[in-house]
């Protein structure tokens, strides 16, 4: 036998969700348990892969395998489609692996023609139903199938109630309802140039095709975009019989949620309208009842409906989101699936279900997404306001939370705006290290440049503040203070609101709520902490984003990334006179300069951490990030070294590069200039003597090596660490250890990792520059050059926040297993911003790393994806 490409509902089962996609398989484990199901069938996900692989066609198998299963389904039904006495109606609906509510198309009524309509009219003895249900038919197969405006058939359909006056769709009669289907058929002649289609099978197989093209509509690729479906699953189709919602007053429609999924609360909730259609609630041309008024209007039926509602819920072991359909006062369940709910509302049903005994821990850890946790981490917009407001643009959520604030374009006016007591959101082209004080300062960060890993991104994530990078679109005139996007001018003063989960901009002032920590999200992370085998350290330059991580569990640092402690203005200067020194004497009294400060903030950040591994990277600072920018900026320096601005331009000049991310950095500079190890190391050496001399810590310093790609640069600047170190332990008189690592974030460190090893005592990738190296793409570019790649379907995702595990994972895998093989004590971590996305962290847990580092704000989120990923490969 070939392949199967459709199975009957009665053929299936709830674990066959990957071929059957969620509503299919569980029409098919709803069928098995005996409920009360309108059958049918289900196309597979794998026929709608090969039909868009295929050139959009039916191959005659799977025509053949259709019409095989019409025909049971008409056996069962004991009807026939297109039939002139009896006949059946189908509906024809999407299901895909993950529920992607309203995002893909459905047809209903199918089955109906001039002919059939009078045999439906006839067999029920209800012409107003039959003709209620041909209208709506040709409706929406013009809409979904043909592409003929839905609202070029509302318009009439308003139109004809105007002139009979009837205010609703029930004041309409059988008579009015024909001449309404008459009037919408002429519309579809006028739009196509040819009749409305009269042969059912063909109908159907047209509305199949639909479905499976809808998978590639603009709504559905955001969507999966955002939840991390792969373009590849693609959605099945399920062909089931009608069953009527709108045959009169005993009959109706409704959906219903087991549970609250807003709060998560025990309580079935729902909504039905009686005498109606299932679009007819979405639309929300009537309103709906109360799902407890049911139990007045139909007792028997509502004792029924919980008894099952009930039912599944235990059987599904969660929330369940259910579709329901009364004809003529006998009961149907149209569909059940896990319902969507808020992340508070995630983590309550799970506790709850545990405490109910009807799941365990493990199954409670799987049931929340970790992503979601974001929305309890960060202030939040309105949700009521926000719906009723409409985006002027979007650009990359590149850090979650919710900010609004006037408009200010420079980090200065943000700071001054600030300290007055306004919020202010910040709009840059792109953000460089001196806008530090403007970024913490503002609600929130938009740029008009970067990527997911851009340095606005990277440091809006670390300090937990919103920001949308790369939106593109926007037209930016810095000097009269202005931006225009979505065709509206935005001046300085005005409001907007970033959304950063979502990247959209919006021109109004949305009010936010703040964060709140209920006992349920404790619980979870507590499970979670009992369950992972990986550790979770987080990325903190400060001992302030260090305390905070702290709060969020994290275990240790993975990252300090000493450049950014150079980021306010003070530093700042000190740090441009070592970049702009013409001696090795001039740099060391810059360096002389800076070190006090390096010192002090090692000292808060182990105290912060008291004892918990802290790992400080040695400076890899891309150069053009920190050489002064304005005239302004020139002059104050130069006044400082005591030069002119034309000698301090020339050097500058000289240290420009035409690709400075692949240029004077990372180790680099430490071997070209070995007197800011010297300082470095000795600022992080006698900081840790200090602090454990005062507060008795066992601190065992971990220094990191940046941008190795040959063995002999880590010894050369090992043997420079070592130096200092050794003596700096020695004079101290007391004992400590250290450890001497590197990064692993140049492909060649990754491929030679065996050589590497025998100098380090651990390794840390760093994941974006591994990436970038990888793909050979700038990141701090790669915003719009992606945007386009995951449109044209070239790219599944961002591989900049998403980890490439084909690409960039093979080359971690290499580097593990070279480097465990000449030094199995090696300590493997990950730092690159992939430490805080759950599938990335799934990885890493896979190749045996012994610790993922993250963003503070991101620790919660990485804690529970690394107990999921035990969980489902336990190590
Ligand atoms: C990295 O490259 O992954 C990394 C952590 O370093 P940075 O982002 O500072 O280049
Ligand atoms: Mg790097």
């Amino acid at each position: 036998m070939g392949k199967k490409y459709v199975y009957m509902f009665s053929e299936g089962n709830a674990s066959m969700r990957n071929l059957l996609g969620g509503k299919g398989a569980n029409l098919a484990e709803m069928t098995n348990m005996g409920l009360p199901i309108p059958q049918g069938f289900t196309i597979t996900t794998e026929t709608c892969t090969e039909y868009n692989e295929g050139g959009k066609k039916f191959t005659p198998e799977m025509i053949a395998q259709i019409d095989e299963a019409l025909e049971k389904l008409e056996k069962i039904a004991g009807k026939k489609l297109g039939d002139t006495e009896n006949p059946l109606l189908v509906s024809v609906r999407s299901g895909a692996r993950a529920s992607m509510p309203g995002m893909m198309d459905t047809v209903l009524n199918l089955g109906l023609n001039d002919i059939s309509v009078e045999g439906l009219a006839k067999k029920t003895g209800n012409p107003r139903f039959a003709w209620d249900s041909y209208r709506r038919f040709i409706m929406m197969f013009s809409d979904v199938v043909i592409g003929v405006s839905k609202s070029k058939f509302e318009r009439l359909l308003d139109e004809y109630k105007e002139k009979v006056g009837a205010k609703y769709d029930t004041d309409l009669t059988a008579e009015d309802l024909k001449n309404i289907s008459q009037e919408f058929k002429k519309l579809y002649k006028e739009d196509q140039k040819i009749d409305f289609p009269q042969d059912p099978r063909q109908q159907m197989y047209e509305a199949a095709k639909a479905v499976f093209r809808s998978w590639d509509n603009p709504r559905a690729f955001v969507y999966r975009r955002m939840n991390d479906i792969p373009y590849s699953w693609g959605t099945a189709v399920n062909v089931q019989m009608m069953v009527f919602g709108n045959m009169g007053d005993t009959s109706g429609t409704g959906v219903a949620f087991t549970r609250n999924a807003a709060t998560g609360e025990k309580a079935m909730l729902g909504e039905y309208l009686v005498n109606a259609q299932g679009e007819d609630v979405v639309a929300g041309v009537r309103t709906p009842k109360p799902i407890a008024k049911l139990a007045e209007d139909m007792p028997e039926v509502y004792e029924e409906f919980m008894y099952i509602a009930n039912k599944l819920e235990k059987h599904y072991k969660d929330m369940q989101d259910m579709e329901f359909t009364v004809e003529e006062g006998k009961l149907y369940f149209l569909q059940t699936r896990n319902g969507k709910r808020t992340a508070s509302a995630a983590l309550k049903i799970a506790v709850d279900l545990v405490e109910e005994g009807l799941i365990t821990k493990d199954e409670a850890l799987m049931k929340v997404d970790p992503k979601q946790l974001d929305q309890l981490l960060h202030p939040a917009f309105d949700s009521k306001i926000l719906k009723e407001s409409k985006e002027i643009g979007k650009g990359l959520p590149a850090s979650p939370g919710a900010a609004a604030g006037k408009v200010v374009f420079t980090a200065d006016d943000a700071k001054k705006l600030a300290e007055s007591g306004e919020r202010v959101v910040l709009v840059r082209l792109e953000t460089s290290p001196e806008d530090i004080e403007g970024m913490v300062a503002a609600e929130g960060i938009l740029t008009v440049r970067g990527g997911m890993t851009s340095h606005a991104a990277v440091v809006a994530r670390g300090m937990g503040t919103c920001c949308v990078s790369g939106c593109e679109e926007i037209k930016m005139n810095e000097e009269a203070k202005t931006f225009e996007l979505g065709g509206c001018i935005v001046k300085e003063g005005d409001y907007i609101s970033l959304d950063g989960s979502t990247g959209k901009i919006y021109n109004i002032d949305i009010p936010t709520v703040e964060p709140e920590f209920s006992g349920d999200f404790a619980k979870i992370m507590r499970w979670a902490d009992e369950k992972r085998s990986l550790k979770v350290r987080t990325n903190a330059d400060s001992p302030k984003d260090a305390n905070i991580a702290v709060g969020f569990g994290a275990e240790g640092i993975g990252l300090t990334r000493t450049e950014h402690m150079f980021f306010e203005p003070e530093r700042i200067l000190n740090f441009r006179k070592v970049i702009l020194s013409d001696s090795v004497d001039e740099r060391i009294e810059a360096l002389n300069g800076i070190k006090p400060y390096q010192k002090a903030d090692f000292i808060g950040i182990y105290e912060a951490m008291k004892g918990r591994p802290v790992t400080i990277r040695l400076l890899d600072p891309p150069l053009h990030e920190f050489l002064p920018q304005t005239d302004e900026e020139y002059e104050i320096i130069a006044k400082e070294m005591g030069k002119t601005v034309e000698e301090i331009k020339i050097k500058g000049r000289g240290l420009s590069e035409l690709n400075p991310m692949m240029g004077h950095r990372g180790c680099r500079l430490a071997v070209t200039y070995p007197e800011i190890v010297k300082m470095q190391t000795s600022a992080i050496i006698e900081a840790a003597i200090q602090i454990k001399k005062e507060k008795d810590y066992n601190i065992v310093p971990e220094i990191m090596v940046p941008l190795i790609g040959d063995v002999k640069e880590l010894n050369y600047v090992r043997n420079i660490i070592v130096d200092i170190a050794d003596k700096l332990i020695d004079e101290s008189g007391i004992e400590m250890k250290y450890l001497v690592g590197t990064m692993i974030e140049i492909p060649r460190a990754a491929l030679t990792a065996d050589n590497i090893a025998l100098e380090a005592e651990f390794f840390s990738f760093g994941t974006n520059d591994l990436t970038q190296l990888t793909y050979g793409l700038s990141r701090d570019d790669a915003g719009k050059i992606l945007a386009e790649y995951i449109e044209k379907k070239i790219y599944e995702g961002d591989p900049t926040a998403k980890l490439d595990i084909n690409g960039v994972g093979e080359l971690m895998k290499i580097a593990v297993e070279k480097a465990k093989r000449v030094r199995p004590s090696i300590h493997l971590g990950i730092c690159g911003e992939h430490g805080g996305d759950p599938s990335s962290i799934e990885f890493c847990h896979k190749i045996g790393l012994e610790y993922v580092s993250c963003s503070p704000f991101r620790v919660p989120i990485a804690r529970l994806a690394a107990a999921q990923a035990q969980i489902m490969f336990p190590r």
